[in-house]
C-alpha cells in the first residue's frame, strides 16, 4: 500500500489488532494481503505484519476487495457464541409468562448451563436471571399502562401470586404496583435528561429506586411521556451531572450487543440501566456507547 492510501491501518487501530481488542470488533476489520483473509480486531490468529494489513470499515467493502472472511473470527457474521445468545434472548423474550430455567436456556443455546451463564453475562451484561425478571416488570407495566388491573397483570406475566409481584417489583417500579397503577400518585420523581448516543435518555427515579428510563429523539418527547406514565407523580429535575460521570466511564462494553436488532439493544439498555442502583450505572451506561460503535455491516 501507498502511504496515505485510506486502507491503511492508523495506530491506533493497529494497537487494537495487537491488542486483540474485542472493543475495536466491527468498527472495523483488516485484512492481510499476504493470505487474502480478513478479521475482526479481536481475531485470535497471528496477526500479519502491519505492512502488509489493510484496513476495511466494513466486511462487505473486504469481499468486495477479494477478501474471504477468516474461519476463526467470523468478521461478516455472528459468532457460534453470539448467535447461542440470540437464541437464548429470543426464547426469554417470547416465554416470558413461564419460567424459564437454566436448564431449557441452556438446550435453546447449545451452551452448558455454566458457560451459558458467563457468556450471556458477557455478553448482555445482565445474568438471565435478571434479564428475565427485568424484562417480565417491563411487560408487567406495559400491561398496567394498557389499563389492566394489578391481578390481571400479575398472572398474565407470570409472577403467579400478588406477594411475589410485590416481591419481585421492589427494585423495577421505583414505587409499589398499586402506586404505579395509579400514575404515581403522591410519589416525588426526580428526572434528568442527556444525549447520548443512542438518542436523548430520561432516566427518573424515586427515593425507591428507578423508576423510567426513555429513549427517544427528542426531550419534549420524552418529558410528555413520562408525564403520560406518572401523571399524579410530583416531578422535578435535576441535573444530569450524576449520571455523567457513569457515562464517561463505561468504557468496556462488550461489542457483541450492537449485533442485535436495534429493539432489542434499547430493551436491554433499559433493563441494565434500570436494574441497576445509581452507584452502579456504569455497565447499564454500555449500550449507550455500543451505539457509537456503528456496526453496520454484520447481519442481523
Ligand atoms: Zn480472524
Amino acid at each position: 500500500m501507498m502511504a496515505g492510501d485510506p486502507g491503511r491501518i492508523s495506530n491506533v487501530d493497529w494497537h487494537a489488532v495487537v491488542k486483540k481488542d474485542r472493543h475495536y470488533d466491527g468498527k472495523f476489520v483488516y485484512a492481510a494481503v499476504t493470505t487474502g483473509i480478513y478479521c475482526r480486531p479481536s481475531c485470535p490468529a497471528r496477526n500479519p505484519q502491519r505492512r502488509n494489513a489493510l484496513i476495511f470499515l466494513t466486511a462487505a467493502e473486504a469481499e468486495r476487495r477479494g477478501y474471504a472472511a477468516c474461519l476463526r473470527c467470523y468478521p461478516n457474521s455472528l459468532t457460534p457464541a453470539e448467535k447461542s445468545i440470540k437464541a437464548a434472548l429470543e426464547y426469554i423474550e417470547a416465554h416470558l409468562d413461564q419460567t424459564t430455567t437454566l436448564n431449557t436456556l441452556s438446550q435453546v443455546s447449545r451452551l452448558s448451563p455454566h458457560h451459558l451463564q458467563e457468556t450471556f453475562k458477557r455478553i448482555v451484561g445482565l445474568s438471565p436471571k435478571a434479564f428475565c425478571d427485568a424484562r417480565r416488570i417491563a411487560r408487567f407495566k406495559q400491561y398496567v399502562r394498557a389499563g389492566q388491573s394489578i391481578s390481571s397483570a400479575c398472572y398474565e406475566v407470570g409472577y403467579g401470586s400478588i406477594r411475589a409481584l410485590y416481591e419481585k417489583t421492589r427494585k423495577g417500579l421505583g414505587m409499589t404496583p398499586a402506586v404505579y397503577r395509579h400514575g404515581g400518585k403522591g410519589i416525588h420523581a426526580c428526572y434528568a435528561i442527556t444525549d447520548s448516543l443512542l438518542g436523548s435518555v430520561l432516566v427518573a427515579g424515586t427515593e425507591q429506586g428507578l423508576c423510567a428510563v426513555l429513549l427517544g429523539e427528542d426531550e419534549k418527547v420524552l418529558l410528555r411521556e413520562l408525564r403520560k406514565e406518572f401523571p399524579d407523580a410530583i416531578l422535578k429535575q435535576e441535573s444530569f451531572a450524576k449520571w455523567e460521570a457513569a457515562i464517561l466511564s463505561c468504557q468496556d462494553e462488550d461489542p457483541l450487543l450492537s449485533k442485535l436488532p436495534e429493539s432489542l439493544r434499547g430493551r436491554v439498555f433499559q433493563l441494565e440501566f434500570g436494574t441497576r442502583s445509581s452507584s452502579s450505572l456504569r455497565q447499564g451506561l454500555r449500550f449507550m456507547q455500543l451505539d457509537s460503535r456503528r456496526i453496520l455491516h454484520f447481519p442481523k
